[in-house]
């Protein structure tokens, strides 16, 4: 028989959203009558707009026809990278540094592949599980060693470091997951702080791997919605962005990596041409339906429909954060982001998570799930109906008010 890959004993637990699903089966099974709402996972629930889905049915249609028939496209359509490129990154990138894919946690989990088992890992703590998990699948940090697993440092975000990470915790040549608009604390990296990160890198000889998945969520215009409007960014990270959550692309599937040609390795190698190699050798590339829908998302008419569906669930967000500023409940995040992060101080938060299910039939996230420093939170999605946020909001005011949080 063939051995289990042992990095796979060295994830911890299961991962958190199922288990969230397992107590809300076990929630429903005791209480047959209960009208559950979830507020707990970041699914999309909005249907994709006329524009941008008749850029994928056309799509769909030209693959049907003689002249409109294509296979293969390896890195992604050339027009749609270069949309990408005018859109997000005012020309900044030529297509060769743009890589569509198949969408960005794909894109997560196959990056480690350029930097293989061994690499010092960084993250922010909580965070998107991805990072820790594809790292410890990837053989990048083994072993585990009660907080923490050895070979990945925690960078703990709380109220108490306004969320954003004490650089100096960086190690020397590691490689650094930062998330912003974080997910799962609604925190938005100021000009400031990303300039620091950068400077950090530049100076530690670390690549960040930057998730930008919710840059279309930022309203505030001072904040940066890529970590390339900071100078010398190019030579140290690589970003990789999402159609998912602006266009409601989570079960079309595509996103974008940008690789920039000024990075390298420490042997003075072109990351850009290693990942080149990689991508051609494991993926194939996206669909090309999804790229025609892409490309509706990114024409004039598309980018209206990207701002009316983020703004859409920006106003689930608020009717959340409204409520919960009304319980007197601290929180961040909403504003620009779809999260939002409520702080229960002292208190666990499954057992927060499980009294919010309880008394309101309401399904949350707990923060511990992203990392030990989400201990005492718990995040809020702000995906949802309309009339599904309204009447958890009703019911977290109503009944939590009539039986106070415990404390
Ligand atoms: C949802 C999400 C993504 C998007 O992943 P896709 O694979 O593109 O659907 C990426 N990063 C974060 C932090 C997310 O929450």
């Amino acid at each position: 028989m063939i051995n289990r890959n042992p990095n796979i004993a060295n994830l911890k637990a299961g991962y958190l959203f199922p288990e969230i699903a397992k107590r809300r089966r076990e929630y429903a099974a005791s209480h047959p009558d209960a009208k559950i709402i979830s507020l707990g996972v970041g699914n999309t629930t909005e249907p994709v707009l006329p524009h941008i889905n008749a850029g994928l049915i056309e799509g769909a249609r030209r693959l049907g026809t003689a002249e409109g028939y294509s296979g293969y496209q390896d890195e992604g359509l050339p027009e749609l990278r270069e949309k990408i490129s005018s859109v997000f990154y005012n020309g900044k990138f030529e297509i060769d540094e743009i890589f569509i894919s198949d969408g960005a946690k794909c894109d997560i989990g196959r990056l480690q592949i350029l930097f293989g088992s061994g690499t010092k890992i960084a993250a922010q703590d909580p965070s998107y599980p991805v990072y820790v998990d594809g790292s410890v699948l990837a053989g990048a940090a083994q072993g585990w060693e009660g907080t923490g697993y050895a070979g990945i440092t925690y960078l703990p975000c709380t109220a108490d470091n306004n969320f954003f990470p004490d650089t100096d915790l960086i190690p020397n040549d590691s490689l650094i997951y930062f998330c912003s608009p974080n997910n799962p604390t609604g925190a938005v990296a100021d000009r400031g702080q990303l300039a620091a990160l950068v400077e950090t890198a530049v100076k530690k000889d670390c690549i960040i791997i930057f998730d930008a998945a919710y840059s279309e969520f930022i309203r505030d215009s001072s904040l940066p919605k890529t970590i390339y409007e900071i100078d010398r960014a190019d030579q140290c990270a690589i970003e990789v962005n999402s159609f998912s959550k602006p266009a409601g692309f989570t079960g079309v599937r595509l996103g974008w990596s940008i690789v920039p040609k000024a990075l390298k390795f420490a042997g003075g190698e072109s990351v850009n041409a290693d990942w080149n190699r990689i991508a051609g050798t494991i993926f194939n590339g996206a669909s090309n339906i999804a790229q025609a829908g892409g490309l509706a998302a990114l024409d004039d008419e598309g980018l209206k429909e990207i701002r009316e569906l983020t703004d859409f669930y920006l106003g689930n967000a608020k009717l959340i954060r409204d409520s919960l500023k009304k319980l007197k409940i601290q929180c961040i995040g909403g504003d620009n982001s779809p999260y939002i992060w409520a702080y229960f101080p002292g208190r666990d938060s499954w057992e927060v998570f499980a009294e919010i299910l309880e008394k309101c039939q309401v399904v949350t996230t707990p923060g511990a799930g992203f990392g030990p420093a989400g201990q005492g939170y718990i995040r809020f999605s702000a995906f949802g109906h309309r009339a599904d946020v309204e009447e958890a909001c009703r019911r977290l005011i109503v009944l939590m008010q009539k039986n106070p949080f415990r404390q």
